[in-house]
């Protein structure tokens, strides 16, 4: 009899205890909707000794559109002595959940791991026979529980070949009725076997983890909207205007110049007035895909209004942007658009006009401004050519 009360005790002090696990991970994935900052959030809290206490957690997500399984982040030492390092870091300064956290709102290093790194790079069909135990665990929706024997079915999955693990389990994340993701757990330092309570823990866990990024992800897709301009899919004006100031700040921050082109359409009245507004609509998106493919990984191309493009150039001298801008110029006179033989030249072209920071001002208010008057002096000039002064 008092065995049984002794026993049942336990049970109710193990059952608050999780409780408390879970309330505190739960709370923290409400304090953020970015959602790297929830992956870290859900993955601390299946490694952290006051969380669910695995050795290392891997967190996959499902890209529907491209029908694959991509890595994010992974968490966890990457040797015995990178564990003992950590592990002892964590105790020795008495790290509770919210330090762990707020460790990597203030700096990303802890995520900056090689095996993140490799992690990150792993993209993994979504087909049942291609895609190995994540795209098994995707498509049934179910958790896995793998132990030395069952992990041979699997031994030449890249993956389980990349973690060399003996005991994992495989839990997918669910928003909804839908997969969303997969979170990956063992002890390949400790090797603790993973228990019944383990798994139970990390299936509550997961539960509300699907919906975290769930909302954050549709949170990241309403803001990537509210930059964009829904005709050309560019950065809208208002976008535009954020991303000049913060890259002027980062250039006046590192002593480097940075170059703003205002690109004008020649003629275009004429081309409106003669083939309608849709005919005019179908050109502004031809251009920008043109411009927007032309241009460098490291550049913003932006529509500023009606027919008016701006690119923002960072770590650009005057000489370069020209280049630039003179290359352009040519990739849209040499390019075929439909019906241009009504405008004056027979062919449809531009006009640019570049201001660079800092020769041509210091604010971006003064590089719009100059930009914008450059512009006009190319016009006046001619139109299809360039100018900056
Ligand atoms: P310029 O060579 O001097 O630039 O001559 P322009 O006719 O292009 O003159 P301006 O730059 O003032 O052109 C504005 C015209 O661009 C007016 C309008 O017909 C057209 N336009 C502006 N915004 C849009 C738009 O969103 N869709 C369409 N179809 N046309 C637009
Ligand atoms: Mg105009
Ligand atoms: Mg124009």
């Amino acid at each position: 009899m008092i065995d049984e009360i002794t026993k049942l005790k336990q049970e109710v002090e193990r059952t608050r205890a999780e409780l408390a696990i879970l309330y505190e991970i739960s709370n923290a994935m409400r304090t953020t909707l970015k959602l790297d900052e929830i992956l870290y959030i859900i993955l601390t809290g299946v490694t952290a000794h006051l969380g669910l206490g695995f050795n290392r957690a891997i967190l996959f997500l499902v890209n529907e559109k491209e029908n694959i399984i991509e890595g994010k982040m992974a968490i966890g030492p990457e040797s015995a002595e990178d564990a003992n390092r950590i592990w002892t870091q964590i105790e020795q300064e008495r790290m509770g959940f919210d330090d762990l956290i707020n460790a990597y709102k203030f700096s990303h290093h802890m995520v900056g791991s090689g095996f993140n790194q490799q992690i990150r790079r792993m993209k993994i069909p979504l087909i049942e026979q291609k895609g190995g135990l994540l795209a098994l665990s995707v498509l049934d929706g179910m958790p896995l529980h793998l132990t030395k024997e069952t992990l041979q079915n699997y031994r030449d999955d890249p993956l389980i070949q990349l973690l060399s693990t003996e005991e994992i389990v495989v839990v997918p994340l669910k928003a909804k009725d839908k997969v969303n993701g997969v979170i990956l757990a063992d002890n390949f330092i400790t090797h603790k076997p993973i228990t019944k309570d383990d798994m139970r823990m990390l299936i509550m866990l997961a539960n509300q983890a699907g919906l975290a990024i769930e909302n954050s992800q549709l949170y990241e897709k309403t803001v990537l909207r509210s930059h964009t301009d829904s005709l050309t899919e560019l950065w809208n004006h208002g976008h535009f205007q954020y991303l000049l100031h913060t890259e002027l700040e980062k250039a006046r921050a590192t002593n480097q110049p940075l170059s703003l082109i205002m690109l004008d359409i020649d003629d275009f009245k004429i081309y409106n007035d003669s083939l309608g507004h849709q005919s005019g609509d179908k050109i502004l998106k031809e251009l920008a895909t043109l411009i927007k493919n032309q241009s460098r990984k490291m550049d913003y191309v932006c529509r500023y209004g009606g027919e008016e493009f701006t690119i923002i150039l960072p770590q650009t001298d005057k000489k370069e942007a020209l280049l630039i801008a003179e290359r352009l110029r040519q990739d849209i006179e040499k390019h075929v658009s439909p019906h241009e033989e009504i405008l004056p030249y027979k062919k449809l072209t531009v006009s640019m006009g570049v201001a660079v920071f800092p020769e041509d001002g210091n604010s971006s208010s003064e590089l719009i401004n100059s930009s914008d008057k450059a512009l006009y002096q190319a016009k006046n000039k001619g139109k299809n050519c360039i100018f900056s002064f």
